[in-house]
């Protein structure tokens, strides 16, 4: 009789790490077009140092001898930088398939019509509102319109399933089944993903997250909506709200095993809303000029093979629902100063607001693109609710 072995968990595999990360985002360029209060990367001006089309694209080689089979490129706006398209042909080339964020100030017709004709490139437009009250308080004067304009340019060009990329805050809880609605409109998937107090976000944080009674009420749409709404890692942290495997998503930290961050100049984070000297991994560079060494650097750094060891449940260990929440997520905690093994700043047994309440350091990135001359020392960012349509989308050239 032959005895194979058992065939590990998947999600047992994940915490382990993988070869190569299955949700790799590469952020192409600090430079935005605008200056969204939330921004997990503090965008807006290009870094001189960002890496060359050259540099790009032997990061793509290395991807695909990694057997990456997609990316998901943001930025910055990455479509503000003049080699983007070149890129994303030389990725889809190389059998790495592209998806990109956008607020849509490219997406012109034209583009809309070569994006429609390529298989293997995803588009995911940026969208804080179903309202351009709601959206342009958050992205902006004028960011409603220019995204809703790329949608209608990419249905109108035939592009199937783009998706609409929402960051639930306070304000557009409410908009749920609009957000929806707006979706089916321009024949696209709703993504939604959660607030977290990166970049800039963690000066906007305390007035936009949502409340706890908003908590249950997303909580309650996505169980009733999950199937047909893409949320990624993004809401494990609700979890405890309800039956075990009621959320649709992975239920899992993948920061280090799965997850990671490639940012405009060649740093590699653990995940795209840590970026701070605490997780960075190491740079793509090699020491001696030579190409890059993204796969070294996620196979064999210190910081990636600590975070794949088995992580202390450390006061979360005695919650009934540890299984399926983990305790939230990482990075949330980090920038609310919170203890990594503790509870999430948005617990839903209520753990979270007394440690908030407590005197605490908040660690604050040291990489800061805004355009508006570095993030505020403290408080938040006041937001205004606009009734008057903008003259300009910027009066400046991020690039
Ligand atoms: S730190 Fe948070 S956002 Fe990043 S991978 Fe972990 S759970 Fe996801
Ligand atoms: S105590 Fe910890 S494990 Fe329990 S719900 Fe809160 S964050 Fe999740």
């Amino acid at each position: 009789m032959t005895v194979t072995a058992p065939v590990p968990r998947l999600v047992d595999q994940f915490e382990q790490g993988l070869d190569a990360p299955i949700c790799l985002t590469w952020e192409l360029t600090y430079a935005c077009n605008l200056s969204c209060v939330h921004c997990l990367s503090s965008s807006g001006k290009r870094d001189p140092r960002e890496l060359s089309t050259q540099q790009c694209k032997d990061i793509i080689d290395e991807l695909e001898r990694m057997q990456v089979f997609y990316v998901n490129i943001g930025g910055g706006e990455p479509t503000v930088r003049s080699d983007f398209w070149e890129l994303v042909d030389y990725a889809t080339a190389h059998h790495v398939g592209v998806k990109f964020s956008t607020n849509g100030v490219r997406i012109t017709p034209g583009v809309a019509a070569k994006l429609a004709a390529s298989d293997y490139v995803d588009v995911q437009i940026s969208l804080d509102g179903a309202t351009a009250e709601v959206n342009d308080a958050v992205r902006g004067p004028g960011s409603f319109a220019m995204a809703t304009r790329a949608l209608q340019n990419l249905r109108d060009a035939g592009f199937s399933d783009a998706k609409i990329s929402v960051v639930v805050t306070r304000h557009n809880v409410d908009q749920l089944d609009d957000f929806k609605e707006l979706a089916d409109r321009y024949g696209a998937t709703l993504r939604i993903t959660r607030l977290r107090p990166s970049g800039r976000g963690a000066d906007v944080w305390d007035e936009l997250h949502p409340t706890p009674a908003q908590q249950v009420q997303l909580y309650d749409w996505l169980v009733a909506h999950g199937e047909r709404v893409l949320t990624g890692d993004s809401f494990f942290h609700l979890s405890g709200l309800g039956a075990p495997g009621a959320l649709a998503g992975l239920n899992l930290c993948g920061a280090g095993r799965v997850v990671c961050l490639i940012d405009p100049v060649g740093d590699v984070y653990a995940c795209p809303f840590a970026i701070h000297d605490k997780f960075l991994a190491g740079n793509v560079l090699s020491e001696n000029g030579s190409g890059t060494e993204f796969q070294n650097v996620w196979q064999n750094s210190t910081l990636f093979r600590e975070l794949r060891e088995p992580q202390s449940a450390g006061a979360c260990g005695s919650c009934g629902h540890y299984d399926s929440c983990r305790g939230g997520c990482m990075a949330a905690k980090f920038f609310t100063g919170l203890p990594l093994d503790g509870p999430d700043p948005e617990c839903v047994q209520g753990y979270g607001e007394p440690a908030l309440a407590r005197d605490r350091d908040k660690p604050k990135s040291g990489v800061d693109h805004s355009r508006t001359g570095g993030r505020k020392a403290s408080g938040p960012i006041p937001l205004t609710l606009l009734s008057a349509p903008p003259k300009k989308f910027c009066n400046e050239s991020p690039v």
